[in-house]
């Protein structure tokens, strides 16, 4: 097994419905700043067309299971009928951890470790949320579950997340997010 976890630096978690640019996001964050981790979760949901091999290890139900077996996650949950899991991480010494999960597992980590830092973001509306899960492919039923979702998850990360950021423009939102963490490196 890794490192423990409580010795590593920060622990970043950046959360919110399905479709509004979490995974876009933390792309560039860890391209723009060396010292971010960025964990790969584990997900037994099949990959989307024009998906990277490297957005998740894409595994089967009865290896997750074997994994949740050996207490191999740090967070997992089953989200609209998959299971998806942080692997305990194991970051490389000095750098800090980012997290890019759902609503459950933000919880989950939260009460494990009370001082990671809850980033929540918020579609700039509806029908843009929308908009960007059919550009990004998903199907008619996935985009209405994930609307549908959407409005259980909002209420509950905003009452446990440490910030709140409307993804509107891209590059605007990186740059807000980018001002958090080094504000958190610097109170530290
Ligand atoms: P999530 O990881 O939250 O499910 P994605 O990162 O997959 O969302 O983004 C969903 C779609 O929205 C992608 O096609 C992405 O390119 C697009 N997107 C992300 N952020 C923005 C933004 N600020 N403005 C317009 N489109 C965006
Ligand atoms: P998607 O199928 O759109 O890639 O992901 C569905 C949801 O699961 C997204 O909100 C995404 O952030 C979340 N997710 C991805 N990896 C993990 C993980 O390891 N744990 C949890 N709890 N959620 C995850």
């Amino acid at each position: 097994m890794g490192a423990d976890p409580s010795s590593a630096a920060r622990l970043f978690i950046v959360s919110g419905p399905g479709g509004v640019g979490k995974g876009t996001i933390v792309n560039a964050l860890v391209e723009r700043d060396p010292r971010l981790w960025l964990s790969r979760s584990w997900t037994t949901r099949e990959q989307r067309q024009g998906e990277r091999d490297t957005a998740y290890v894409f595994t089967d139900r009865d290896s997750f299971e074997r994994r949740i077996a050996v207490d191999g996650f740090l967070e997992w949950t089953n989200f609209l009928g998959n299971y998806y899991g942080t692997p305990t991480p194991d970051p490389v010494n000095g750098r800090d951890v980012v997290l890019e999960i759902e609503v459950d597992g933000a919880r989950q980590v939260k009460a494990l470790r009370p001082d990671a830092i809850l980033i929540f973001v918020l579609p700039p509306s509806r029908q843009e949320q929308e908009r960007r899960l059919r550009g990004r492919g998903d199907a008619e039923d996935k985009v209405r579950q994930r609307l549908q979702k959407a409005l259980d998850e909002e209420p509950v990360g905003m009452a446990i997340a440490n910030h709140v950021v409307v993804n509107d423009d891209l590059e605007r939102t990186v740059g807000e997010m980018m001002e958090i963490i080094r504000q958190h490196r610097l109170a530290d």
